[in-house]
């Protein structure tokens, strides 16, 4: 039941900031900055203000050019791209939505949604009236900007950053003017959009809102200062969906999502995207397969803890099933492999666990014959 080990190729990073600054004057807005963002990838942006969030987000979107270094987009050197070719370029590549929607004012919702599609080929009413549908404004089309709430107005400018269809959704804030219930169904939709495989880079001030993202950065000073993945509650989240996996596999179960009732920090579903993100799993119609590198962690998860119960319940003579899952339970989170391997050959290499269920064998164990 082992998954096909299809050889993975890397992919092009969508945006690739490299050794980048950027100064107005005598101001640094942005440090020799270096940064990949991977196709599909959603990444937050947090920092103080006057950090740099908006000028990073600009230079990657082609709205700016850096003071030095190099700017590379879906694979193409921009930097030196004329202000002619970045809007073309812009045009073909990127959605961008706005704190402030920037939205025309003097133009309704429909119209706003035809100029985004004028500039990048040809307008199309219906499709533009399907945009607007698809992000619950329709019964609004004619409507101005001015006479839409703040969030009215961002699910137009999602449906414009959406409209051409681009590979990359740069968004500076987009909850920044937006009250909780707004915020909640502008985050719906970009959530939608990176599911549709978007690249997402999403400038936020709001840690809750930044925990939607794959991978967080922050910026101090025109620097990034911390790349955070994820918490440690986070990751033992992962792990157990990893050993949940392995041993819905071990009992011939399907492994989709449904199976995974794992009460962790993060839903499900946003901790298979974060999984997936990692190349430790994919789903594909809602199936999931172990990936090389989930394998691998699958297996030494299981094999530690196999083995834990194996040591409590032989040597020490651990018989109560409650007690001894919880002694385990304390016990092997504390174990580096090192110890893992002693205790394996302490116990002779042992095949499987008091349960009958099989050990995976590790680089300690003999080979098998
Ligand atoms: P953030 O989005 O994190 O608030 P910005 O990227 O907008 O930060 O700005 C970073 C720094 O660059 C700030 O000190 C800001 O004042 C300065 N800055 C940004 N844009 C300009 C500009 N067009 N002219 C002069 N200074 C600018
Ligand atoms: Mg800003």
């Amino acid at each position: 039941m082992r998954p096909d080990s299809a050889v993975s190729v890397p992919d092009m990073p969508a945006i690739d900031l490299q050794d980048v600054s950027k100064t107005y004057g005598s101001v640094v807005a942005l440090d020799q900055v270096s940064l990949r963002v991977e196709a599909g990838e959603w990444l937050a942006v947090m920092g103080p203000s006057g950090s740099g969030k908006t000028t990073l987000v600009n230079l990657a979107g082609c709205l700016d050019t850096p003071s030095s270094g190099s700017v590379w987009v879906d694979g193409v050197d921009v930097s030196s791209f004329s202000r002619r070719e970045l809007a073309r370029f812009r045009a073909e590549k990127i959605g961008f939505i706005f704190q402030q929607f920037h939205l025309v004012p003097y133009l309704t919702a429909l119209e706003n949604i035809l100029l985004a599609q004028y500039f990048h080929s040809l307008a199309d009413a219906a499709e533009a009236m399907a945009a607007l549908e698809r992000v619950g404004m329709a019964h609004r089309a004619r409507h101005l900007p001015g006479q839409l709430s703040g969030g009215e107005q961002q699910r137009v400018s999602i449906a414009r950053a959406l409209i051409n269809d681009p590979a990359i959704i740069l968004a500076d804030e987009p909850t920044g003017n937006l009250d909780e219930r707004n915020e909640e169904a502008v985050m719906e939709l970009l959530r939608a959009a990176h599911q549709a495989g978007k690249t997402l880079v999403m400038v936020t001030h709001d840690p809750t809102i930044a925990r939607y993202a794959d991978r967080r950065i922050q910026l101090h000073h025109g620097r990034i200062t911390d790349i955070s993945i994820f918490s440690e509650d986070d990751e033992r989240e992962f792990d157990q969906i990893l050993s949940k996996l392995w041993t819905l596999r071990e009992n011939h179960e399907p492994l989709h999502d449904d199976s995974l009732r794992i009460a962790g920090p993060l839903s499900v579903g946003r901790a298979i995207a974060a999984m997936t993100a990692r190349g430790w799993l994919c789903r594909e119609n809602g199936r999931i397969t172990l990936l090389p590198p989930g394998e691998k962690r699958a297996s030494d998860l299981i094999r530690r803890h196999r083995l834990t119960e194996l040591l409590f319940s032989h040597t020490f003579e651990l018989r109560n099933e409650a007690e001894l899952e919880d002694q385990a339970f304390k016990f092997e989170h504390s174990l580096s492999p090192e110890a893992t391997a002693r205790i394996c050959a302490f116990l002779g290499h042992p095949r499987a666990c008091p349960h009958g269920s099989p050990i995976p064998q590790g680089d300690c164990c003999p080979a098998a014959s």
